[in-house]
This record gives C-alpha cells, sequence and structure tokens, in this order.
C-alpha cells in the first residue's frame, strides 16, 4: 500500500454558503412568506444573516451536537437555520408537522431538543403538545419583532434574535463526520426513526446530486422545492442549489396547483421539485390556463412511482421533461433518477414515456442489488424482483439512539434494507414493483396500515380488521378499511371512523369502512392484502387528508 499525499479538507455543509456567497453572487433565495408577500435575498446577504443568527444560537447557548429543532414551511428563514445550526456544528431537527401528536412527542423527547423554532401557523399545534416536551426547550417564533402568537407567549421573535448581531462569525473547526441534520422517518410500523447526516454525507450528497441532473444544477437556473424543507432536507436542495449557483424560490405554505402556477410563472422557475399529488394539481391548473408556466423545463418527481398519465401530459401536452427519482430519507435521499442517458434523448416520446416510469439509474457514490430471500443476489434482467438493498456515502448506516432498528435495517455485510422490492435491467435502471410492507402513501406522507388497524381493533365492533391503499386520484392513494364485525353489533362507519379519529391525524382516517363477513387469508394465517387491494382498486373514495 502506497498512501496518497494530498490534504484532506473536511467536508463541512458551511463551506457550500461561503462558496455561494463567493462565486455565485447572483444567486438568490425568493420565498413566499405567510402573509403572501415575497421576500428575496441573495445569497451573499443570506451568508450575513446567518452569522448573524448564529452569533444568536450561541447566546442561546447553542453548541456542537445540539438538537435545534425546527417546524416551518419553505422561507429563507428555514434556509437560514440550516445553515446556522450546522455552521455551529448543532444539529438542524426538522419536524414534520402533519405527524400525530403522538409521534411528534415522541420525536422531540427522543431527539432531546434544546430549542424548537416555529412558523407562527404552528404555534396553537405546539401549545396543545409543549406540556408533553422536555421544559428546558426555548421557543423562537419565526416572525418579526412583536408578532409573537398568543398561543406561545414566552417564545422570542426570531427578527428581534438576529437584531445588533455581527454579520460575520468565525466558525468552529468541526470533523467532517460530525452531525449536521436529523430527520425522523415514519416509514415503517412503530416509533420513528431517526436518521442523522454528517457533513460528509450531506456535502458528497449535494455533489452527487448536481452532477446526476447537470441540466438543472446550473448557475442562473430557478429551482422550486415544493418538497417541504421537513421531508427528507427537501432532496437536498437547500445545498445542492446554492453549490451549483442555481436560485431557489420557496413556497411557503400555500402548495396548491394554482399557487404553484402563479410562483413558477412569475419566477420563471426552470425546474420543481415534488411528489406526484403537487403535480396533479398544478398539471389540472395548466389544463384550466391551456399553458405551462413561463420557462418551466422539467420536473422532478419522487416520493412515490409516478402515474403514466402524469408523466403523460407534461412530456405529451406541454413538452415539459419529468425526472422520476428514487429516494428514501436514509439515503439523503437521492438514490436514483430517471434522467436518459444521451443516445436515448431523441427517441420517440413513448420509449420516453415508459423509460422515466422506472425509477431510474443510479448517482454516482449509490450503489445498489436486488438479493432473493437468503438474500442471493438476483440478476439485472428487468424481471427478477428482490428485497432492494443500497449502499453509499449517503446512506445510513444506523439509526439514532435505535439499536433494534439498526440491526433489523443494516446487513451483515453493510447494506441498508429498503424495505422496497425492485428489479433492475440491464442498463441498470430500477424499478419498485411493490413495498414489502403494506403502508399507504397519501399525498405525500405515510400512512401506516398496522397503526390504523390497531386503533379500530380497539372498537368493541371490529373483531378483525385490514388496512388498504385504495388510488385516489388527488391523494395518490388513501386507505380504506375493511371490518369484519363482532357478532351481534352494529357499529356503522361513521362510528368507526370517528374512533379512530379520536386517536390518529386527520388525513390517517379510512376515507371509508367496508363490511365484509370474513376476510381473505394468506396459507400463513394472515390477512391477505393483496387480494383486498385488488378487490377494492375500483372503490370511490371521497375523504382529504387534512
Ligand atoms: P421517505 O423516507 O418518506 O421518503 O419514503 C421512502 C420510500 O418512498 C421508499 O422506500 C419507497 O417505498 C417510496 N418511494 C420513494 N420514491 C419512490 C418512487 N419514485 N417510486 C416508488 N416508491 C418510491
Amino acid at each position: 500500500m502506497l498512501p496518497g499525499i494530498m490534504m484532506h479538507r473536511p467536508l463541512r455543509v458551511s463551506d457550500i454558503l461561503d462558496f455561494a456567497a463567493e462565486i455565485h453572487p447572483t444567486g438568490e433565495v425568493v420565498s413566499v412568506m405567510l402573509d403572501g408577500s415575497v421576500h428575496r435575498i441573495s445569497y451573499q446577504a443570506l451568508h450575513r444573516r446567518v452569522a448573524r443568527l448564529a452569533h444568536a444560537l450561541r447566546e442561546m447557548g447553542v453548541g456542537p451536537g445540539d438538537r435545534v429543532a425546527t417546524l416551518a414551511w419553505n422561507t429563507h428563514r428555514h434556509f437560514e437555520l440550516y445553515y446556522a445550526i450546522s455552521g455551529l456544528g448543532a444539529v438542524c431537527h426538522t419536524i414534520n408537522p402533519r405527524l400525530s401528536a403522538e409521534q411528534f412527542t415522541y420525536i422531540v423527547n427522543h431527539a432531546g431538543d434544546r430549542a424548537l423554532f416555529f412558523d407562527v401557523t404552528f404555534a396553537a399545534q405546539l401549545a396543545a403538545l409543549r406540556g408533553s416536551f422536555p421544559d428546558e426547550i426555548e421557543y423562537v417564533a419565526l416572525c418579526e419583532s412583536g408578532a409573537v402568537p398568543e398561543e406561545m407567549p414566552d417564545a422570542r421573535a426570531y427578527d428581534d434574535l438576529l437584531e445588533g448581531q455581527p454579520d460575520s462569525i468565525t466558525l468552529p473547526d468541526l470533523d467532517e463526520n460530525d452531525a449536521c441534520a436529523l430527520c425522523y422517518t415514519s416509514g415503517t410500523t412503530g416509533n420513528p426513526k431517526g436518521v442523522l447526516y454528517s457533513n460528509r454525507s450531506m456535502v458528497l450528497h449535494a455533489l452527487m446530486m448536481a452532477n446526476a441532473e447537470q441540466n438543472i444544477f446550473r448557475e442562473g437556473r430557478r429551482i422550486l422545492p415544493v418538497v417541504p424543507l421537513f421531508h427528507a432536507n427537501a432532496w437536498g436542495l437547500p445545498y445542492t442549489a446554492p453549490l451549483a449557483g442555481a436560485s431557489l424560490v420557496m413556497p411557503g405554505m400555500t402548495l396548491d396547483g394554482p399557487s404553484i402556477f402563479r410562483l413558477a410563472d412569475r419566477e420563471e422557475v426552470y425546474s420543481a421539485f415534488g411528489v406526484p399529488t403537487v403535480w396533479m394539481s398544478l398539471l389540472d391548473e395548466m389544463d384550466r390556463q391551456g399553458r405551462k408556466p413561463k420557462g418551466l423545463g422539467e420536473v422532478v418527481t419522487g416520493g412515490s412511482a409516478a402515474p403514466r398519465r402524469l408523466v403523460e401530459r407534461f412530456m405529451v401536452d406541454y413538452g415539459v421533461e419529468v425526472i422520476h427519482g428514487w429516494g428514501m430519507t436514509e439515503t439523503s435521499p437521492i438514490g436514483t433518477l430517471s434522467c436518459l442517458p444521451v443516445h436515448l434523448r431523441g427517441r420517440p416520446v413513448e420509449e420516453r414515456i415508459d423509460r422515466t416510469l422506472l425509477q431510474g439509474r443510479r448517482a454516482f457514490g449509490f450503489e445498489m442489488k436486488i438479493v432473493d430471500e437468503d438474500g442471493n443476489d438476483l440478476p439485472w434482467d428487468g424481471v427478477s424482483v428482490g428485497e432492494y438493498l443500497v449502499r453509499g456515502n449517503g446512506v445510513v448506516r444506523g439509526y439514532y439512539n435505535n439499536e433494534a432498528a439498526t440491526k433489523a435495517a443494516i446487513t451483515p455485510d453493510g447494506w441498508f434494507r429498503t424495505g422496497d422490492m425492485a428489479s433492475i435491467t440491464p442498463e441498470g435502471e430500477m424499478k419498485i414493483a411493490d413495498r414489502s410492507k403494506d403502508l399507504i402513501k397519501s399525498g405525500g406522507e405515510w400512512i401506516s396500515s398496522i397503526d390504523v388497524e390497531n386503533m379500530a381493533m380497539s372498537h368493541p365492533a371490529v373483531a378483525n380488521c385490514a388496512v388498504i391503499a385504495v388510488p385516489h386520484p388527488k391523494w395518490v392513494e388513501r386507505p380504506l378499511l375493511v371490518v369484519q364485525r363482532t357478532p351481534g353489533t352494529e357499529a356503522g362507519a361513521a362510528d368507526l371512523r370517528a374512533h379512530v379519529a379520536a386517536n390518529l391525524a386527520k388525513w390517517q382516517v379510512p376515507d371509508d369502512v367496508v363490511f365484509v363477513d370474513e376476510l381473505p387469508m394468506t396459507a400463513t394465517g394472515k390477512v391477505s392484502k393483496r387480494t383486498l387491494r385488488e378487490r377494492y382498486k375500483d372503490h370511490p373514495m371521497d375523504g382529504a387528508p387534512g
């Protein structure tokens, strides 16, 4: 062995904004604020605000390793928190406001957050929950001086914190393996699991993503993350965009089709990132207006499988390219993308659509394989379906303070079990065949069928039940509760939905309940959800998540 003779400089998240401020001075972050006003700020000016915020955090006593929570929409303030917190060596813990009260409480306590920054729209939700959080948490409302909501009277105003702080800061010398961000995944049953990203993993992921989507991540491009900053770091966009010199157009809290259309049109966004549900409503607005938003060139869709109709409408009706991506909170999140290799880009649109429906080829630094039940590698023949295993610099090697979950997720030879089933073509295009579990994805969020079943089963009229996903035109999927009644009981659909609603988040409540004499069972004595899904795939669903 002959070691190379080169310097080793740590890869740190703060270097990204330093770089953007210096090299991409015209890059900016445009935000739709909660009152509808539009805020614009350059990366240079953001760099100064981040320094001021870091000083303020330091005064609050935040130091290396501390977890600082955010409960916030996509705006420049949330972006500032990302960089100021991790610049200090602390950990930016983004909380998904759509979690149930129980999950929310669990993760704040599990993470041991010492401060929580929140958008004022979440004040009532927070006021109702804070009694179950550690007492020493400091609360900061993301608002101007004097605008702290009355539900959280002891919170400080964000703008007051920044007032009078210096514009530059000397950040601590961090190790690249120090944690910078924490995001809990609620993708399975049981308690949410913490994914603790390092400075190194985040920087490498940003480089990897910029390399994988070279036509999007360029100086001067304008990018719209509809995907929230609390969902897998908005797919890494707050890091990749400034690194590449692209501007970010942050939509704030209004994510409906007409609002996204107006924003993308006015700001001449080139590329937007989000889940299929969002694209369906944007497409409806495009149909209403008979045009695409000015300048829109590529849409990136992920989080759940892209329906064919979605890809067709963008590509055929409006000439907008669709890139279909696969990823997980555990993979930073980008793993694969459907970007076509150059020799296929001129192919007929039908062929390009077929290929876009696959979840695509791997990004550099990300490796994948499919295995059978005994862990043997399966061929990349486009037909064999197996458990999808991945590894790479942006992939978790364990969960935060959760040995049992870590053990279950990592194979003895160091691969991460995604929980998905996939096939891979000889060209290396991965296709998700099914989720190995029976989770339901509604409006970009997971619903655990087992959690809902457990709740339903606590009603005396329910002898047995199953919750399955039914396709839904707006939310992609919605849960349907299938119940075998306890003999002699009478409870109806409304009673059972109300019972479930009392204990779960509104959007997790099944849209409908059907009653059966007997649930279909598999050979091993479990309810056969596959049979149920097939039987009810056309069941009308009209509920909507909150
Ligand atoms: P999350 O950690 O919430 O982002 O969820 C990750 C899971 O979402 C993956 O394990 C997949 O099951 C699913 N997923 C993400 N992207 C896709 C996609 N393009 N097609 C199908 N499923 C997807």
